[in-house]
């Protein structure tokens, strides 16, 4: 019953489908989204990836074995299709197709899973767990092609504005900020780990070409379930020479309406799919020094001593109050990693930044040690190694030039455009502690 293609080949997506193109033989591919019979007509609602088309079958007009073999259909059988364009004005958009040939490509094993229209509702681990089919429905189909956009638009951005595409090593000898959070591989007769940030790379790198930037992925074994939190995640990496945290935190705000504006134009059948307007947010983004944001959380109720970085329920709370975007300045150098730049003026607080959006934080930045001497102090104070960092340390010695940069993570910027609650909707394949499959 399985057609090979043969020599068949597919002339026209569904969108390139219009009534000008009446009277043209067309082959069309894709899936069955849906089938009607009504007496001796017979309508095909066939999807590709570009939207759906209307095939209809006249019984009368129709060889007897294309009929027969049509009748057979089911839902998301492949099919491709071999006919005449029509205007129509009953059919959806105007046209539909009349069928002289037909092959079916091939057949589903029912029941499926899962409602591909997305009409009948799931829970999300049911999506998961069939994600290819999860994938056809509209919604989640929008997510995937406004992460394309927004990486294509975010790629651009910065070699616009003179940044150097690179990637950094993921298998790595030693942690970045410690021993936590990481997963060990086996490597040949050692034990290695795989990176959870390019932070040393881009740094050192900063040295050569000044302005770099990374988007790969990262790994971090987080144990604990959110919906915030992957073990496998793409991170958008920027590192820049003769800069300091201010300069990339309004690389971050020309970067945010850069893509904000891009996606409005480029994308705007999904955000209406997705029911999402995007406002363009005004810069300068605010400013929230850490300490205001302690106050703030003490009106609420909520004391965190100093020091200590902000939990979930805090952050939630903020989140009640701050809806947009803006960065908490100034955070306590105890809170941050080594590589982060103490402030001259009061060495407890540091040059660190973290960008938020209303309880979610999408990166965190700031100017990062330059001086050997200080680096190596900070990294015994934080209860590391300096042996363990000899590589990148010895670089210090080679030219290391004042820089800023930060992390930020790809499917938190996803969630807050498309408006989801769960970064799991905002990643094709999610690896958490529970799932390593599909
Ligand atoms: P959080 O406090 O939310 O756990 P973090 O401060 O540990 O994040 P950073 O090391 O600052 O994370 O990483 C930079 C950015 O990468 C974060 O702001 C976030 O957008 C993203 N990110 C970090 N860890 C994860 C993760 N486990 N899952 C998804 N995104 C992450
Ligand atoms: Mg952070």
């Amino acid at each position: 019953m399985i057609e090979d293609l043969g020599d068949w080949r597919r002339t026209h997506l569904s969108s390139e489908i219009s009534p000008k193109l009446e009277g043209r033989e067309v082959v069309v591919c894709g899936w069955v989204q849906r089938i009607r019979q009504l007496g001796k007509l017979m309508f095909i609602v066939l999807r590709d990836r570009e939207g759906t088309l209307q095939v209809t079958v006249h019984r009368n007009k129709v060889k007897p074995t294309l009929f027969e073999k049509l009748k057979k259909l089911k839902n998301e059988y492949v099919i491709a299709v071999k006919g005449i364009v029509q205007a129509s004005k009953e059919a959806p958009k105007g046209v539909e197709i009349l069928p002289t040939e037909a092959k079916i490509l091939n057949i589903t094993n029912p029941p499926l899973p899962l409602d591909p229209t997305g009409k009948v509702p799931a829970d999300l681990d049911t999506r998961l767990d069939a994600r290819i089919i999860d994938l056809r429905r509209p919604k989640t189909f929008a997510i995937f092609k406004i992460r394309h956009v927004l990486l294509q638009s975010i790629r651009e951005f910065f070699v616009k504005n003179g940044f150097i595409e690179v990637n950094t090593p993921k298998i790595i000898a030693t942690a970045t900020e410690g021993g936590t959070e990481l997963f060990p591989v086996s490597y040949f007769d050692r034990v290695a780990y795989l990176a959870q940030s390019p932070q040393l790379y881009k740094e050192e790198l900063t040295a050569v070409f000044e302005k770099v930037f990374e988007i790969g992925p990262v790994f971090r074994a987080e144990e604990h379930r959110t919906t915030r939190h992957l073990a496998e995640l793409i991170m958008i990496d920027i590192e820049e020479a003769f800069a300091t945290a201010e300069d990339v935190m309004r690389t971050l705000e020309e970067l945010t309406i850069y893509v904000f504006q891009k996606l409005k134009t480029e994308c705007a059948v999904e955000l209406k799919t997705l029911e999402r307007t995007l406002e363009i947010p005004k810069t300068p983004f605010p400013r929230y020094t850490y300490d205001e944001i302690l106050k703030m959380l003490e009106k609420d109720g909520i004391v965190i001593p100093w020091g200590e970085d902000l939990p979930t329920p805090a952050l939630r709370k903020i989140g009640e109050h701050l809806k947009g975007p803006y960065f908490i300045t100034d955070w306590p150098t105890k809170s941050k990693p080594f590589y982060i730049k103490p402030r001259n003026d009061n060495p407890e607080v540091c040059e660190a930044f973290d960008f938020m959006w209303s309880w979610l934080e999408l990166a965190s930045g700031g100017t990062r040690i330059h001086n050997k001497e200080l680096l190596i102090e900070r990294l015994k104070n934080q209860g590391l190694n300096p042996e363990s960092f000899k590589y990148h340390l010895q670089t210090f010695d080679w030219g290391m030039p004042p820089h800023a940069g930060f992390g930020l993570g790809l499917a938190r910027l996803l969630m807050i455009i498309c408006g989801v609650n769960n970064i799991r909707e905002c990643v094709l394949f999610p690896r958490d502690i529970d799932r390593l499959t599909p």
